[in-house]
């Protein structure tokens, strides 16, 4: 039979588009169709506009700093409004770039809700096409727990649009998304109480980092409060909302900002049309190869919940695009040593094995940790202490895990990756010169292991 596309793609997100472009280089008949806007989440909602907020947050710091230096600051003024109205231009400037790469790499661009009606075919602004494989691209969706009250209170999707900012912020949970938010706002002057309902913060990252983080963001004055759960919201006559939380304790906000997880998007998909299934947690299941359980149906990046970040997203498009169009150039997405940061205030960057994680594979291990105030904060008032740690298997030597809490983590870590990746042993960090004077040298002169 023949085809209206080799490759129908739903969600001109990360993935899609990646795997769109690469599937049309490949010399596919290829369409790709979008419901909101162009580049996803990431673009729109996600990395992009929320690193632009914390450069924008950074600068509290700087100007705090600067008088060490010799510079005097008239009273610096902070003005929301204009940081959102020219984070919104970046915004659409890469709208239309995201436009230009599908348009130019020969993809056709439905814009509208699709929906699939069949394993072979996709409606989309009441008209239908076929395709010989659909790929589900579509990405997740904040989820809110339904507490009395929970409409009074936004997601991510909202705090990048509100009109002020909120003179108390009250952010809950103690992800990725709980973490930034709370420097941002913290940054940009709201009073902020960052709520998460077990004991440490960002379970999964390694003790030392979430420890240390928590030292940090308490020092700058940031509410932490842990253990802690909220039972209802209520909005008051004044337009400020009373928080009761499950210990009975009641707290006041201005915003409750809920960063709870994601769950996958999958509104009036159409897979009831299909034989794709779900898994336990309610994400679109496929095997190795990206293939769901409905043969000529992909699915990729956030829908499929295995790791929810931009570059995995965009290793899964180019993987599922080659595997279709381009076998000979196919490899496997490789899961171990995924590199990530927290943009938190200060950053974490972290690769490889949290010492937790090293201990429970069994490996015996060895511990080099270095806590130290940055050189460009000698000139300051500022306490801010960075902290590097490294987790080396005692019996080959291979360095398992890298670590750091400070300033430019996220940029730092990206080096370290490629050299977990390549095998790298601790002899090998002994062996290479530092550059100096920096931070990051101190990842290579960390020489005393501080536990075994
Ligand atoms: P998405 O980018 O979400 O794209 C899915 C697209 O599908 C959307 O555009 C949606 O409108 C569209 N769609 C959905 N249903 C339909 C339909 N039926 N028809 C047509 N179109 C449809 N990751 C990082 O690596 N680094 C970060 O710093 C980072 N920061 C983040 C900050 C926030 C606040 C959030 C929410 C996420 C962040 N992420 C970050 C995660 C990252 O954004 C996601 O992992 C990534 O966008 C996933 O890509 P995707 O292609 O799976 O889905
Ligand atoms: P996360 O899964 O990272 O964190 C969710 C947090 O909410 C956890 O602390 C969790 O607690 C808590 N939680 C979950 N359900 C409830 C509930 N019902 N009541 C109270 N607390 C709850 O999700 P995020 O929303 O922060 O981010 C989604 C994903 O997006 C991230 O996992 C990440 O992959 C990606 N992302 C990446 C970024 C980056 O790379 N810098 C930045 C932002 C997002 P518990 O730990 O106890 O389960």
């Amino acid at each position: 039979m023949a085809y209206d596309f080799d490759l129908y793609v739903i969600g001109a997100g990360s993935g899609g588009v990646r795997a769109a472009r690469f599937a049309a280089g490949f010399g596919a008949k290829v369409a790709v169709a979008e419901s909101r806007y162009l580049g996803g989440t990431c673009v729109n909602v996600g990395c992009v506009p929320k690193k632009l907020l914390v450069y924008g947050a950074h600068f509290a710091e700087d100007f705090e700093q600067a008088s060490g230096f010799g510079w005097s600051l008239d009273e610096a003024q902070f003005d929301w409004a204009t940081l959102i109205a020219n984070k919104d231009r970046e915004i659409n400037r890469l709208n239309g770039i995201y436009r230009n790469l599908l348009v130019n790499s020969g993809v056709t661009l439905h814009e509208g809700h699709a929906k699939i009606v069949d394993p072979h075919q996709v409606e989309i602004n009441g008209k239908r096409f076929t395709a010989r494989n659909i790929l589900i691209a579509t990405g997740g969706w904040p989820q809110i727990p339904e507490i009395p009250g929970h409409e009074h209170a936004i997601s991510s999707n909202q705090a990048f649009f509100l009109k002020e900012l909120p003179k108390r912020v009250l952010v809950v949970g103690g992800g990725y998304i709980a973490v930034e938010f709370a420097g941002i706002f913290h940054g940009l002057g709201a009073e902020t109480t960052l709520l998460y309902r077990g004991e440490l913060f960002l379970r999964g990252f390694d003790g030392s980092v979430r420890k240390h983080l928590q030292e940090e963001l308490t020092k700058r004055g940031m509410d932490l409060q842990f253990n802690a759960d909220i039972e209802r919201i209520d909005k008051q006559a004044d337009g400020s909302l009373k928080v009761t939380l499950k210990d009975g304790r009641q707290l006041e906000a201005d915003c409750v900002f809920y960063a709870t997880g994601r769950r996958p998007m999958l509104d009036n998909l159409g897979l009831e049309n299909t034989g794709v299934k779900l898994d336990k947690k309610g994400f679109v299941e496929v095997d190795e190869l990206y293939q769901t359980a409905e043969p000529s149906i992909l699915a990729l990046g956030d829908v499929i919940g295995r790791v929810q970040l931009t570059p995995v997203a965009l290793a899964e498009g180019m993987a599922v695009a080659r595997r279709l169009f381009k076998p000979e150039q196919y490899r496997p997405v490789d899961y171990k040593m995924i590199p990530t940061a927290v943009f938190s205030l200060p950053n974490i960057g972290t690769v490889g094995l949290t010492e937790e994680e090293a201990r429970e594979a069994g490996h015996e291990v060895q511990i080099f940790e270095s806590r130290f105030r940055p050189m460009k904060l000698t000139l300051t008032e500022c306490q801010e202490r960075t902290l590097m740690k490294l987790v080396v298997d005692a019996r080959t030597d291979k360095v398992l895990g890298c670590h750091m809490v400070g300033p430019d983590a996220g940029e730092i870590v990206q080096g370290l990756a490629i050299a977990l990746k390549a095998g790298a042993t601790k002899r090998d960090f002994d062996e290479t010169i530092g550059v100096h004077p920096t931070a990051a040298e101190e990842f290579v002169t960390m020489r005393t292991p501080v536990a075994g």
